[in-house]
């Protein structure tokens, strides 16, 4: 009993510093401390579903399947332009640099019969600087390096691998009501059935999701991923 007594009032002083800092960082609205300890994506989702109630979910985790497909895409063709409106500066420097060292090798990345096959909710934040929302997109693709020249060699079958894509979106950004079906540059309406290239004036149209505000912000590798 006396050992108890004594943890208990070891105890007791951290206790106290602990919720006097939570106080300090709760009075502090920049920062508060609920960001700052790992919670819930449920709750985070909740403050973003809140501020903005056209955001729905399922249509995000489309959006993000679609952006995922297209940039291995973009990856694989060594041609980033067509994902350019989908990805923040510092992840287009990543991958631009991933492309510029296939380039370097005359080598191809391909993801042949790529498919995601799990989208769930990792984390999500809304904090000052904005929202963020990190998915975990498992997927399972043929992936192997080849050569420019020749088709390449598979090495093995088709593979399962898990990676981590955040998407960011700035403060006050909320889901467009509809999405605008006309092109950016000369107005003519946009014909989903022939690809992004404008009939009118050629601009590249940006893909649909480009609409919605939110870019890639991170890509991580699960560290389950075979080496
Ligand atoms: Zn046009």
């Amino acid at each position: 009993m006396r050992e108890l007594r004594n943890d208990e009032r070891d105890d007791l002083p951290v206790l106290q510093q602990l919720r006097s800092r939570a106080d300090r960082d709760g009075a502090n609205r920049r920062h508060p401390v609920s960001a700052a300890l790992p919670t819930d994506p449920a709750v985070g989702l909740g403050q973003i579903q809140a501020a903005d109630p056209a955001f729905d979910l399922e249509l995000f985790k489309r959006q993000a399947a679609d952006t995922f497909l297209g940039v291995k895409q973009a990856v694989e063709a060594r041609d980033l332009t067509p994902v350019l409106d989908l990805l923040s500066d510092r992840v287009f420097d990543e991958v631009s640099q991933d492309v510029a060292s296939l380039v370097a090798r005359d080598a191809v990345q391909h993801f042949d019969g790529l498919v995601p096959t799990r989208i769930t909710v990792a984390a999500a934040d809304r904090g000052s600087l904005g929202d963020a929302i990190t998915l975990r997109i498992q997927a399972v693709a043929l992936s192997y390096l080849g050569s420019a020249e020749v088709g390449g060699r598979t090495l093995g079958g088709p593979g399962a691998f898990t990676e981590f894509w955040t998407f960011s979106r700035p403060a006050g950004a909320t889901s467009p009501a509809e999405m605008r079906l006309e092109c950016p540059t000369c107005g003519a309406p946009i014909d989903v059935d022939t690809g992004r290239i404008c009939h009118y004036c050629r601009t590249l149209l940006p893909p649909p999701q480009a609409q919605t505000g939110w870019v890639v912000a991170a890509i991580q590798p699960a560290q389950e991923n075979p080496g």
